[in-house]
């Protein structure tokens, strides 16, 4: 026996239904994907999820990144030459394989900062492909060179992977010691990283080797071990290889029933699979069987067959296997000079894989992983020191900031405490004030009240007395009047000028009293009423006809509302107040004109009375509106400084408000508002 016939973990995906998933998303993406790179991208993901159940489907993705170049990164060309390499190897195209490899490992090495496990990988393969061509020596260099690629990325599958094809090439040289020491170190990695396919490539490997150390019983356990694992993790295309050895074991052990049933089931299967690789075994094995159970060359054409297809696919491992149940067909035929032919093939090439070329590379690269091994425990001590020393340096970080932050916080603390017992302090200070400032609140209170009631009182008063006044005033007036027609035209002039002081000063003594009399300013609540407003100033002008006679005085009125709810007789008092104001306080030498106008809001009727009189100033606007406050004090002018007043109290008793119109200033206009609906003040 030449060598085992191990395959090697690689990354080709079953099709499942997460994979059906990604294909989906995938060719969306691709649809919406326009830039070369992103699509090659694609392409390369898609081939990868349809390797090994459509090997074909994944060389066409592959092309098309071929087809893209020069535009496709050298990573991309890698990454396709590397698929459609595994992809030659599940087609058993083993010779295309490493043309692939090559090409692969060609445009990764362009590739600045590649991962060193594309690297590793494209390796190995390449080394598996040179394997099965038969070429130990260069299959050995590649996995030395993936090894240190692995070693560089720590990728410690990738060790396990190459240790794993170590393994079967010591195991094929027939040095079996060696190859457990290889196969154990894989297990190990294996275990660790609960990878259960490499498992069964490395029990079917060890199998393999106990079957060529002689010990088949044992063999069988651990093709049998492989089998289950292969079973239960449904890894068919291994469940069929580990058949097609353990139907090998029985024939060699003399199990040749067992052989058959193994032999009849695994042909099935390869052929349900579409293995034609897997399937040659199976027609070499019947024939082994054939030839071994009934010392029959029954099955020689076959045998010849499957030559052929090894040959032709370089696969030197079914080529020797074939060749060794060929020469003993020809041995039962008396085929002697055939046989010795092949008996000499194959004894050259055990000769070439034991060359003194390949046991010194594998020497090279058994000191090499020893070395290697030594650095890994030398640099996880170190790790470790290192990681001690990182915990001893974070622990007293972490110490010295809680320490700093602890005593960060307990002085903001202490400071936000003294703050809030300065706030105390503050805030108590502010209630003793404020407990002062009430009790002043309360004495004004008092003072206040004091004030209007003798201010009642005086209001009370001065109406009585202007009443009391009043009949013997209409005497002196009535009397002066006639002793003025009577005696008029005997006096002479300075005694005619104070017969008019008297009758000038009585009649202004009736104005003031009648006034006192109609100042009600804290009496009486509204009574209200729907009345026409414009019948009202109509009512006014009448009363004051005499005057705006006698001064030649115009009156304007706009548009009113209709009816307005309200007291008619303060609104009365208040429109009489501002008309005769408007007329007395007339410019000198010119005639009054006055204009009433009324505009709406959503809530109140906004009236206005103006006139081009005297004006009054912007800093006495509030100032007329108090009682007895006039503003222009002329003797000539008649009044006490009540009306407005009188006027002010009688619209804020309606809830409305009486202000002059600062903007105006061609006289004065007087505004007022009343709300649309009365509200009670
Ligand atoms: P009076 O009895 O003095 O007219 P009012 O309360 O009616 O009292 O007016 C207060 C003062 O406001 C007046 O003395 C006058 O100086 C000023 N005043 C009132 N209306 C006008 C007006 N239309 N034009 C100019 N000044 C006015």
């Amino acid at each position: 026996m030449l060598t085992s016939f191990s395959l090697v973990a690689d990354n080709a995906t079953k099709i499942d239904v997460d994979s059906a998933n990604r294909i989906d998303s995938l060719q969306s993406l691709l649809e919406s994907t326009s830039t070369i790179q992103d699509k090659n991208e694609i392409y390369l993901s898609l081939a990868n999820e349809y390797m090994k159940p459509n090997d074909s489907l994944s060389l066409v993705y592959c092309q098309k990144v071929l087809q893209s170049n020069p535009s496709a990164s050298n990573f991309h060309l890698g990454k396709a030459h590397y698929l459609i390499g595994l992809a030659d190897v599940n087609e058993n195209e083993f010779a295309k394989s490493v043309h692939s490899f090559e090409k692969a490992i060609k445009y990764f090495e362009l590739v600045e900062d590649l991962p060193y496990s594309e690297l590793g990988s494209s390796y190995l393969n390449l080394g598996r492909a040179k394997r099965f061509a038969g070429n130990y020596y260069l299959a050995l260099k590649n996995f030395t060179k993936a090894l240190d690629f692995f070693n560089e990325a720590d990728d410690q599958q990738g060790v396990a992977g190459c240790t794993n094809h170590i393994g079967i090439i010591y195991s094929s040289l027939g040095n079996h010691d060696k190859a457990r020491e290889y196969y154990l170190k894989c297990e190990e990695i294996y275990k660790l990283y609960d990878d259960n396919e490499g498992r069964v490539y490395l029990l079917n490997n060890i199998g393999y080797l106990e079957e060529e150390a002689g010990n088949v019983d044992q063999a069988l356990q651990f093709y049998g071990e492989g089998l289950d694992l292969a079973r239960s993790i449904d890894f068919v295309m291994m469940e069929i290889h580990l058949m097609s050895n353990v139907a090998n074991a029985n024939i060699n052990a003399g199990n040749f029933e067992k052989a058959e049933q193994v032999i009849s089931k695994g042909m099935q299967l390869s052929k349900e699979h579409e293995t034609n690789r897997l399937y040659q075994f199976f027609k070499i094995s019947n024939a082994k069987l054939t030839l071994k159970r009934d010392e029959s060359t029954k099955f020689k054409k076959e045998a010849l067959e499957v030559l052929d297809y090894a040959k032709e696919k370089e696969f030197k491992f079914l080529e020797s296997v074939t060749e060794n149940v060929l020469k003993d067909m020809y041995l039962l035929e008396g085929n002697y000079k055939q046989a010795y032919y092949l008996s000499e093939k194959l004894e050259t090439e055990k000769d070439s894989i034991n060359s003194k070329q390949v046991s010194k590379e594998l020497a090279f690269l058994d000191s090499k992983l020893k070395y290697e091994e030594q650095l890994n425990v030398e640099r996880l001590v170190d790790q470790r020191n290192q990681f001690s020393k990182k915990l001893i340096y974070a622990v007293s970080l972490f110490l010295l900031l809680t320490i700093l932050l602890s005593s960060y916080f307990v002085r903001r603390l202490k400071r936000s405490n003294d703050i809030l017992k300065d706030k105390n302090k503050l805030l108590e200070r502010k209630d003793a004030d404020l407990k002062k400032s009430s009790k002043e609140l309360e004495m004004r209170n008092e003072k206040l009240q004091l004030y209007i009631e003798s201010n009642t009182q005086l209001e009370k008063f001065a109406r009585a007395t202007s009443h009391d006044i009043k009949t013997p005033l209409r005497t002196i007036a009535s009397f002066a009047g006639l002793l003025a027609k009577r005696i008029k035209p005997k006096l002479d002039e300075k005694e005619s000028e104070y017969l008019s002081y008297i009758i000038d000063g009585t009649e202004r003594l009736g104005v003031i009293t009648s006034d006192l009399l109609n100042s009600s300013v804290h009496e009486e609540a509204v009574n209200l009423e729907y009345f026409n407003l414009r019948d009202l100033i109509d009512n006014n002008l009448q009363d004051l006809a005499y005057v705006i006679q006698q001064t030649n005085t115009k009156v304007h009125v706009g548009d009113l509302p209709l009816e307005i709810y309200a007291d008619k007789i303060k609104i009365r008092r208040v429109l009489q107040n501002l008309l005769e104001n408007a007329i007395k306080y007339a410019s000198p030498g010119i005639s009054p004109v006055i204009c009433i106008n009324c505009r709406e809001t959503e809530l109140n009727y906004e009236f206005s009375i103006s006139d081009n009189g005297i004006g009054i100033d912007r800093e006495n606007h509030e100032q007329v509106f108090k009682t007895f406050s006039r503003v222009h004090d002329s003797s000539q002018d008649q009044g006490v400084g009540l009306g407005l007043s009188i006027c002010k109290n009688n619209i804020e008793k309606h809830g409305g408000k009486i202000w002059i119109n600062p903007a105006y200033n061609n006289g004065t206009e007087f505004c007022f508002s009343l709300p649309k609906e009365y509200k009670s003040s």
